[in-house]
């Protein structure tokens, strides 16, 4: 469903204009339902996977300012259908698994050009904003 413009000027603004998962200038802003539209309902009914930010939200608000995050279309991509839960767990696995498949990362590694850090992930809003980090129902 496409949002009107004073939503997404609303949505826009919540961080100032930058992405809020990797915090970059957006340029082109592309808006990501925190809980997942095709996952929301469920998610709802059965308190799975909801932020303890989300924790208000009932079934008819999908759509609800609260699970609407500005994005780059970077971020909003590699999110997809995830929950807030899994697309961090995916960025967490980024490492292992570009050691596992990429000779150029292993090389780089190898001869100092990257530094792994084993610092989790932390969105650009959870940075950002009243939000606590990692809080969620299972
Ligand atoms: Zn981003």
């Amino acid at each position: 469903m496409a949002l009107d413009k004073r939503i997404r000027e609303v949505v826009f603004n919540k961080y100032n204009g930058y992405c809020a998962y990797c915090g970059d200038k957006l340029i082109k802003m592309q808006i990501d339902h925190i809980i997942p539209q095709s996952n929301f309902n469920w998610c709802i009914k059965n308190k799975r996977d909801i932020p303890e930010f989300l924790n208000h939200l009932n079934e008819n608000d999908v759509n609800h300012i609260d699970n609407l995050n500005p994005s780059c279309s970077i971020c909003n991509k590699a999110k997809d259908t995830f929950s807030l839960r899994v697309f961090r767990q995916e960025l967490e696995d980024q490492l292992k698994r570009a050691k596992k498949y990429s000779r150029n990362y292993r090389f780089a590694l190898k001869y100092g050009q990257v530094k792994e850090t084993p610092n989790p992930i932390i969105f650009y809003f959870e940075k950002n904003s009243l939000f606590p980090i990692k809080k969620t129902i299972n």
